[in-house]
């Protein structure tokens, strides 16, 4: 069974009133850390090995050292709660049931950082969090956790919640920023860097709402502990958002030493294919990782276990580095048509591009008519080349990762699957009213 580090205490009625957090031992990790100097704290995120669980897996404690600190400019800490990855909901199962976890954490890293107001920006589709996130501050608040001169330290902090408009690029860091400004959520050009220009150019430091959660119990049993938990530079516990065609879809904390084969099969976690159906294919980390086959993702191209970790799922079959992602884990059987679900994402990427470059403002639109039209068997050989050719124009050409993100799906389906696109536009017939199936790999 996998070591609980954030979730151990969710199944506790009453958990996001601060009474019953705090019975829990609650806001321990804060006064520990308020005892602390922010260089000793920043020492333990580092020793930890967290890396960043909102998708790109930079290493935390790297990141908050790059905060640039001029004397006289204030600096911020911004939580990135615009989940909206397709597939992905951990973040707002913390925010829901655990609302003082976050609240904890942010105020340890706010005081590691100098960040005397801090943000949470949170997506405007989950309307209801906002209130529960509120209602915390209040409650620490008025517990002396926050506001002016923070149990006596002399540290002031203040943490205010602000809804999103329901735009998929406000998650990238700077389309974020520009929103929290109150502008037009359009990505900038990096550098500089928010750790140098960020919030009204002001340093600051960005971060996934698991991240700064997972703070609190990296000071609580110290950094070096929680590096042993898990396996390489996959340290500490990792919550995954498992949905599709499985028996029990959900939110489930690993420690990242697990398979892939356990993770889907195991009654602990996904409980195994819906229906007894076999496993097709399955997008481990959110839409923006490429889908994986059946064979690549339960084993490695050695024939080794691949592991539920940054390494292991980075390793060897893949178009591009790891696969854990923002933790959304899209389980596909064999009944689903991989040209369908190429075709809603890449109508998604379309949908959520900002417009700013050109290759991606006309490459996802481009690439959901040419999907569109092989779905509906209306398709050419030469389309699979021409897909082929415009997701390697978008990628790499593009200000912000929507652009990857937008190609590495449709990459990956041609790289993987490329039998079922030919055999829709082989089959005009036969693709609207059959799937390709399993039998045929
Ligand atoms: Fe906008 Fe797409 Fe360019 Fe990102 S890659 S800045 S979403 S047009």
């Amino acid at each position: 069974m996998s070591k609980k580090l954030l979730l151990k205490d969710a199944h506790i009625e009453g958990i996001r009133y601060f009474e019953t957090y705090r019975k829990q031992g609650g806001y321990t990790a804060a006064e520990k850390a308020l005892k602390m100097t922010p260089d000793e704290i920043l020492e333990e995120v580092k020793a930890s090995g967290l890396r960043g669980r909102g998708g790109a897996g930079f290493p935390t404690g790297m990141k908050w050292s790059f905060l640039a600190k001029p004397e006289g400019v204030p600096r911020h800490l911004v939580v990135n709660a615009d989940e909206s990855e397709p597939g992905t909901f951990k973040d707002r199962y913390l925010m829901e049931f655990l609302p003082h976890l976050l609240i904890e954490g942010m105020l340890i890293s706010s005081y590691c950082l100098g960040s005397n107001v801090s943000y949470i920006y949170i997506r405007g589709e989950y309307s209801w969090i906002p209130d529960i996130l509120e209602e915390a501050i209040e409650e620490a608040k008025a517990a002396g956790f926050l506001g002016k001169n923070i149990l006596g330290t002399g540290f002031d902090c203040e943490i205010y919640v602000q809804r999103g408009g329901g735009a998929y690029i406000c998650g990238e860091e700077t389309a974020l920023l520009e929103s929290l400004e109150g502008k037009r959520g359009n990505p900038r050009l990096k550098p500089p860097f928010p750790a140098v220009k960020g919030l009204w150019e002001r340093p600051t430091v960005v971060n996934n709402v698991e991240s700064i959660a997972a703070v609190v119990p990296i000071i609580d049993i110290t950094g070096a502990e929680y590096a042993k938990i898990g396996v390489g530079r996959s340290t500490g516990t990792k919550l995954i958002s498992a949905c599709g065609n499985i028996n029990k879809p959900g939110v489930y904390e690993i420690d990242m030493t697990i398979t892939v084969e356990e993770f889907i099969y195991s009654d602990e976690y996904c409980g195994g294919i819906k229906d007894g159906k076999r496993l097709k294919a399955c997008i481990p980390g959110g839409s923006s990782v490429p889908i994986v086959p059946a064979n690549l993702l339960l084993k490695t191209v050695n024939g080794e276990p691949r592991y539920m970790n940054y390494e292991s799922l980075a390793d060897g079959g893949f178009a591009t580095g790891t696969m854990m992602g923002s933790g959304g884990f899209i389980v596909l059987d064999e009944d689903q048509c991989i040209v369908e679900h190429t075709m809603t994402l890449a109508r998604f990427y379309n949908h959520e591009s900002c417009g700013q470059c050109t290759p991606c403002r006309e490459g996802t639109g481009w690439m959901y008519k040419i999907l569109k039209k092989i779905e509906k068997g209306e398709g050419k050989m030469e389309d699979i080349d021409l897909l082929w050719d415009i997701q390697r124009k978008i990628e790499g050409n593009t200000i912000c990762p929507l652009g990857d993100a937008a190609a590495w799906p449709v990459a990956a389906a041609i790289r993987h699957f490329r039998d079922e696109f030919e055999w829709h536009i082989k089959n005009p017939e036969l693709c609207l009213t059959q799937n390709y199936g399993l039998a045929n790999y």
